[in-house]
């Protein structure tokens, strides 16, 4: 049985009363890329342009001071949803969880990396990942080493253990796969690399959304995740970096606001994070995005990913009935994330999403970012379903009809 009540909840997200194409109720399970505001984030942006939409840091007037109060709060309350006890100073928002990657490869890798330094990632990484750490290798001469993936969809963490030394820099991995639902133990992994004085970097798009997430029992060095992923609004993300790894970090982007003193020579750096925060910051997304993680705690993280997990077990049962059904990643009864990435035998995987498009059904199908993954499995694309906390297993039959009704077309 699902903790949540789930019909109060559906109330909150006005989107998910309307129908696609002629009438027919939208059915959203596409959460694992962007999840739907509920109006209590949508009315903190609203209130934030309506009474009191300023810039930050540098004002006097009153309105500046509400919002600089405002935006600052939001870093404290962010780091202390993901678990970090430094406040502000260990909470940089950025665009997204790419652009948190992107500040880490560039801030610190560029500085730190050489030729025979080692980055270790997995065959599961992002591209945000997978793509910034090769250029980043590239540029620095460091070379780029993958933990094998097996065919469970699971790490082969005897891989990783040879793989991890004493050459080793950095080690990136994503936190829950968004394509195998897969949960790294990345504790163990933050062990590993500090066992070798390297860092540890885990990509939590997929796991901060829906499970309580605590950077510091972690031990990560740095732990990245999207606003829009979580309830809260697009362009706006966090990057959680231990104190004094930001502070010995030289700045990703030059500009105003990250700048305590300038001469025609040179310039010192503003204090933490806004030292990462150049030009004017995302004020009102960072704001909702604090509402967000208000809304999402009032619920319950521990909630809402046992109501995942009681959707996503239904999927997965009612998908492995369908004759010629693949599905990726580790089986039921494994921890995983909130998803299910699957084949249908003899369709590919943009026609089925376009059928499921005339059921209703919003899901997406593609290499999800992960086409060295897609590779591995020696398959062009999957069909991922991803549900969060407002889907029912009602829905899921829609899924399942739709399937289904693929299956007689191609048939
Ligand atoms: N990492 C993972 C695991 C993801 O699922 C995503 C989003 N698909 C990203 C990184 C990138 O997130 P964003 O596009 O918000 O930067």
């Amino acid at each position: 049985e699902s903790p949540l009540d789930v019909q109060r909840l559906r109330e909150d997200f006005p989107v998910l009363e309307r129908e696609v194409g002629e009438g027919t109720p939208l059915v959203y399970f596409d959460n694992a890329a962007t999840t739907q505001t509920p109006k209590q984030v949508v009315e903190a942006i609203t209130e934030y342009y309506y009474e009191y939409n300023s810039n930050v840091h540098r004002g006097i007037h009153q309105l500046s001071q509400e919002a600089s109060v405002a935006y600052e709060e939001a870093h404290d309350r962010l780091a202390e949803f993901v678990g970090a006890s430094g406040e502000r100073e260990e909470m940089v928002f950025t665009k997204n969880t790419t652009e948190a990657e992107n500040l880490v490869a560039y801030a610190w890798g560029l500085n730190e990396l050489g030729e025979g330094d080692e980055v270790v990632l997995t065959e599961m990484e992002h591209h945000a990942s997978l793509v910034t750490w090769q250029q980043i290798a590239k540029k620095t001469g460091a070379d780029v080493r993958y933990i094998r993936v097996d065919d469970e969809g699971k790490l082969d963490m005897e891989h990783a253990k040879e793989l991890v030394g004493p050459d080793t820099a950095m080690v990136s991995v994503v936190h829950v796969s968004n394509v195998l639902g897969t949960v790294n133990p990345v504790s163990e992994l933050a062990d590993m690399a500090h066992e070798h004085d390297a860092r540890i970097f885990v990509d939590g798009a997929q796991a901060v959304p829906n499970r309580p997430v605590d950077v510091e029992a972690i031990d990560a060095d740095f732990y990245a995740f999207s606003g829009h992923k979580m309830a809260g609004p697009t362009g706006v993300g966090g990057l959680y970096g231990k104190k004094h790894l930001l502070e010995e970090m030289e700045p990703y982007q030059y500009g105003g606001e990250m700048i305590r003193k300038v001469d025609f020579e040179d310039a010192t750096w503003n204090d933490l994070p806004w030292k990462f925060e150049a030009g004017t910051p995302v004020i009102s997304q960072g704001i909702a995005l604090h509402a967000a993680a208000d809304y999402l705690d009032e619920i319950g993280l521990d909630r809402i990913s046992e109501h995942e997990e009681y959707v996503t077990e239904y999927a997965y049962e009612r998908l492995s009935e369908i004759e010629g059904i693949e599905i990726y990643g580790p089986p039921l009864g494994e921890d995983r994330g909130g998803l299910v990435s699957f084949n249908l035998d003899g369709v590919h995987a943009h026609d089925l999403s376009s059928i499921l498009n005339d059921y209703g059904v919003a899901i997406r199908a593609g290499d999800h970012c992960t086409q060295p993954l897609h590779q591995k499995m020696d398959i062009p694309a999957s069909v991922r379903a991803s549900f969060y906390l407002y889907n029912t297993r009602a829905e899921v039959e829609a899924l399942v009809e739709g399937v289904e009704a693929a299956k007689n077309i191609f048939a």
